[in-house]
């Protein structure tokens, strides 16, 4: 399945046949709708204004997790199904969702009691049917941890999550979806709704934002309608009459080399400034220090980029959990923010609004909003329940319950790479394992840089993963603009061997693209931004 230029031209001719579902929003939200949808037999299109995962989904804090915190405040419904489908990632995307140790640092004179997290954790595991938790003195948490500040230190606890690639994640998903029958189609904006003499959405008008498009536009037509799109939900809704109901919150993350904070594991403590709780964790060969939960007032056009404030905050943060470190703003490899849209109920702090996935039909209209990417599947099962009325008889029943297909690992195992290499890919790949490590086999030099990431990846997804803009292959198809020096822009000179032929852009063209990505690279990336 190679989605390239040719690809793009083929859906768009392909648009104005009905379908029984639109899905506005590229993001993990869609994503799971649409492979939900797709297996079972339903026409289902998904459209995205930008790349796919070019919303939140590329900026979380790439867990997929219960979330302890949520148990704090109460969710016990929401820490349930969060666990659950953590399991459930954990056992079948193997490779790109990886477990993750957590280590609780807890000092004296945090606001919260070790015993509430104590007593936190034995429902985390009993919720997970499983008992990883452990209770540690100060001196065995510092022997797990070395950087980790003895100032205060009482102790702490040894607990498991996972970890994922988001923008992976939902490629994945995105792709199992194109396996099964859907279609799903980038740089494509819904600017307005299609309505019936009876007021009731049944179509949406699109425009081509590709380069290629020449702003063209279309009507697509479809029994349901799903507005997948986030922290924008309430745009397309306002549209229809409906009231704004949404408030938007920014979380903010820190980038250094992983040199810096050199570490094995998670490490979750309570920022001395505000008691809220902050973690560092090692993500491809970095280390990622977040997160930030502030009101975003800027405009949703505009990417979403980490403020001086938030910057010293966290800076505060990690100096006070890591003092040995020594780490100084200069350090800094790169920031990334991420825009999360929630209820507004008028909650004073920000972190205590409802995380929890909202569902509201309205005129035909079905916005489905918040939740987490952990949670995708279950979000995708509760959108289609709602709406299952107004599709016909599935032609075929989704064959399993699985969140993600399953992957023959003996392909993979027909190649000499380390079995690690074969894991990552064939996780990250899926179906598509094939294609990539018929590129390994092709080239000698595996890694860029001192990432994880191969050439073969970067030449695939240039190939055949629906690639528009340089900035979908750097910051998305693999994570280079996050993990290496100046977003990988020293690698771009030869990354454009590999890559140029394969995107057909003339030379033009590419040094269009890469003054673009340095632009979108400085303005909102950056640590300086
Ligand atoms: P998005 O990913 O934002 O997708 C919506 C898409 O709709 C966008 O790509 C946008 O371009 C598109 N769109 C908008 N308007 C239109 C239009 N008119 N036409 C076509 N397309 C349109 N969850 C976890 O499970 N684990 C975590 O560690 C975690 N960390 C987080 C950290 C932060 C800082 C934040 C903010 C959230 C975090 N979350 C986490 C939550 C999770 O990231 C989000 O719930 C999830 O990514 C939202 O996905 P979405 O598809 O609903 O929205």
């Amino acid at each position: 399945m190679i989605w390239n230029a040719a690809w793009r031209e083929q859906v768009w001719s392909e648009l104005s046949e009905p379908w029984d579902l639109i899905v506005i929003g590229g993001g993990i939200t869609g994503a799971g709708i649409l492979r939900e949808a797709a297996r079972n037999g339903w026409r289902s299109l998904l459209v995205e204004a930008n790349d796919f995962a070019s919303g939140t989904s590329s900026r979380s804090s790439k867990l997929v997790h219960g979330g302890l915190r949520y148990l704090r405040d109460g969710k016990l419904r929401l820490t349930l199904v969060s666990v659950r489908e953590r399991q459930h990632l954990l056992k079948q995307g193997r490779g790109l969702i990886n477990p993750l140790g957590f280590l609780l640092a807890n000092y004296a004179g945090d606001r919260i009691p070790a015993w509430v997290f104590g007593l936190g954790l034995v429902m985390y595991d009993l919720m997970g049917l499983q008992w990883g938790h452990r209770h540690y003195d100060s001196a065995m948490l510092r022997s797990f941890c070395p950087q980790l500040s003895a100032n205060g230190l009482s102790g702490g606890f040894r607990y498991f999550d996972a970890q994922t690639d988001d923008a992976r994640l939902v490629l994945r998903v995105i792709r199992e979806a194109g396996f099964a029958g859907g279609v799903a189609l980038n740089y494509a904006r819904v600017e307005s709704l299609i309505r019936s003499t009876k007021g009731q959405v049944h179509g949406v008008v699109l425009s081509d934002q590709a380069p290629d498009g020449h702003g063209r536009s279309i009507e697509v037509y479809a029994r349901q309608v799903v507005n997948a799109t986030g922290a924008w939900a309430d745009r397309l809704r306002v549209d229809i009459g409906s009231p704004a109901r949404m408030r938007r919150l920014r979380g903010s993350h820190l980038v250094f080399p992983w040199e810096n904070l050199p570490l094995t594991r998670a490490v979750t403590f309570l920022h001395p400034y505000d008691g809220r709780p902050v973690f560092a964790f090692p993500w491809e060969g970095v280390t990622i220090f977040g997160t930030t939960d502030t009101e975003h007032k800027d405009d949703l056009h505009l990417d979403p980029r980490a403020s001086p404030r938030e910057i010293e905050y966290l800076l505060e943060g990690i100096v006070y959990g890591f003092p040995d470190a020594a780490i100084q703003s200069s350090d800094l490899r790169c920031t990334f923010a991420g825009v999360r849209g929630v209820i507004d109920t008028g909650k004073q702090i920000p972190s205590q609004e409802s995380r929890e996935h909202v569902i509201w039909n309205e005129q035909g209209l079905l916005t489905v909003t918040g939740g987490k990417l952990t949670t995708f599947q279950a979000m995708a099962r509760d959108a289609l329940g709602t709406i299952r009325g107004n599709l016909p008889p599935p032609i075929r029943k989704a064959r399993s319950k699985r969140v993600l297909d399953e992957i023959d690992l003996e392909v993979a195992k027909q190649s000499n790479l380390p079995a690690s290499t074969r894991l990552r890919l064939a996780g990250r790949y899926g179906h598509d394992i094939k294609d990539v490590l018929a590129l390994i086999d092709r080239n000698e030099d595996l890694t860029i840089g001192n990432s994880p990431h191969t050439w073969a990846e970067l030449c695939w997804a240039a190939r055949g993963e629906a690639v528009v803009h340089l900035d979908d292959l750097m910051l998305r198809r693999v994570r280079l603009g996050l993990t290496l020096p100046e977003g990988g822009t020293r690698e771009l000179e030869h990354a454009r061997s590999w890559v140029q032929t394969e995107l057909g852009w003339d030379d033009q063209r590419w040094l269009k693209e890469v003054d673009a990505y340095h632009k979108l690279w400085h303005t909102a990336y950056s640590p300086a931004a």
